[in-house]
């Protein structure tokens, strides 16, 4: 297939042939949206010509401007599209995680902003909004990240991130999908409402026994409640996949984002690590880090 069609291009020296400059990228992005020629939103006309070089069509029916590009990632920014599909191309490209810093330095980049800004816009369109949600046994539970890099203990606190994950649980062995959030708190308005977001009605839900999670069963679940400081068995032993997920979110954190998790921006962290994880189905097929005799998973006060 060749750049006239709706293809992609197998290797990079392809890709440099097929996108050596603006119009060929921006021919592409018009051959992907307008296939049978520019649609106008306005008036439905299917007919319109470019006005000069650019981004922007005129439409033959109602004289309206658009651009290609309205409404995509590439909307609304001076990078040019030959470095915006170089990016994209990394992106997808990479198996280990994707941070700004490698981006900028993968692509010569003048600025990290600019590659972070380039990697959120990847990472809101690569988020998959409405997912199904998870079923048969679930464990669910909370965790915390972030706050906790050398020379600033004394704000943790502050930094920290309260993240609710749930887990499913696999007959006889193994874990399933995973969900997680980024919360405010760890009460009953937070965490109900997280299980009836990610959870089917009629599922299993297990928990540890903190008080906020007593409401799950008025909302369809069976609840299924372990006692932590009852029982002899260490987290893991307990809640396998809620631990085994936080663990493998941490160290993710700390190599792909050296650590530094801004509240503000986890959310989207959250997504790319899910992505990730199904990706190289990581969750699924390993046990929890042998001698992990500590409970990463519990770090609120009970
Ligand atoms: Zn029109």
């Amino acid at each position: 297939m060749d750049a006239t069609g709706a293809g992609y291009p197998g290797t990079w020296s392809e890709f440099v042939s097929w996108f050596p400059d603006e119009a060929a990228c921006l021919g592409y992005i018009e051959r992907l949206r307008w296939p049978d020629g520019m649609a106008c939103v306005a008036c439905g006309a299917g007919r319109g010509w470019r006005t000069g070089q650019g981004r922007w069509w005129v439409c033959a029916g109602c004289a309206r401007k658009t651009s290609v590009t309205a409404g995509t990632i590439f909307d609304k920014t001076r990078t040019p599209l030959v470095e915006w599909f170089a990016a994209a191309w990394w992106v997808t490209s990479q198996k280990y995680g994707l941070s700004a810093k490698g981006l900028e330095s993968a692509l010569g980049l003048g600025s990290y902003q600019t590659a972070w800004m380039m990697l959120h816009r990847f990472r809101v369109a690569m988020a998959r909004p409405g997912r199904e949600r998870l079923s048969g046994r679930v464990e669910v539970d909370e965790t915390y990240v972030g706050g906790d890099e050398p020379g600033v203990r004394g704000r943790q606190t502050a930094t920290k991130s309260i993240l609710a994950i749930a887990v499913e649980v696999k007959e006889p062995k193994g874990f399933g999908r995973v969900r997680l959030a980024h919360l405010d708190d760890v009460c009953a308005q937070s965490l109900v409402p997280f299980v009836c977001e990610m959870v089917m009605p009629g599922a299993s839900v297990m928990t540890d026994g903190w008080a906020a999670y007593a409401g799950v069963s008025g909302h369809g679940y069976a609840h299924e409640k372990t006692i932590l400081s009852a029982s002899d068995d260490p987290a893991h032993v307990s809640m396998p996949g809620v631990h085994r997920v936080a663990s493998l979110l941490k160290r993710w954190l700390l190599g792909t984002h050296q650590g530094s998790v801004s509240p503000q921006h986890l959310d989207a962290y959250l997504q790319e690590f899910v992505r990730h994880e199904a990706l190289s189905n990581r969750v699924g097929c390993k046990a929890p880090p042998p001698g992990c005799r500590s409970s990463p998973v519990k770090l609120r006060a009970a």
